[in-house]
């Protein structure tokens, strides 16, 4: 078997994105790099069918880390929450390819965006995932 293998601890609760940086395979050439769904282990790109890291990989999942007084995540300037998932106390691991920021701006997880934009936090994705839906 041949193929990008999802970490076995990354979350499940969102949509894991693949990306190919083959330019060929992008949808607009402004575009850096063709970003899509992946459905199974052992992805590759369904375009042109490579799976060659690190010119295909699963994307980082960014989450979006809100200020909260009574949230499980405790920073050196505060307690936080993942926007997501309130009930979650740990960040990334080594090796989910996961991250988390307090930057909207830099989120990319739609749970979170989502989340985000529910409780008034303007973010560029978030707005433009509403748009869309
Ligand atoms: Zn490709
Ligand atoms: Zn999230």
């Amino acid at each position: 078997m041949t193929g990008i293998v999802i970490p076995s601890d990354r979350t499940t609760a969102q949509q894991p994105m693949g990306y190919c940086l083959n330019p060929a395979c992008r949808e607009r050439s402004e575009d850096s790099r063709f970003e899509f769904a992946v459905d199974h282990d052992r992805f590759c790109c369904p375009k042109c069918g490579s799976h060659d890291a690190p010119g295909v990989g699963l994307l980082v999942l960014t989450h979006l880390l809100i200020r909260d007084p009574h949230g499980p995540i405790k920073g050196e300037l505060g307690r936080f929450k993942v926007a997501c998932d309130t009930r979650r106390a740990y960040l990334a691991t080594f090796t989910n390819l996961e991250a988390a920021t307090a930057d909207p701006s830099i989120a990319n997880c739609p749970g979170c965006l989502a989340a985000a934009e529910k409780s008034g936090i303007r973010t560029p994705q978030g707005a433009a995932l509403l748009a869309k839906s």
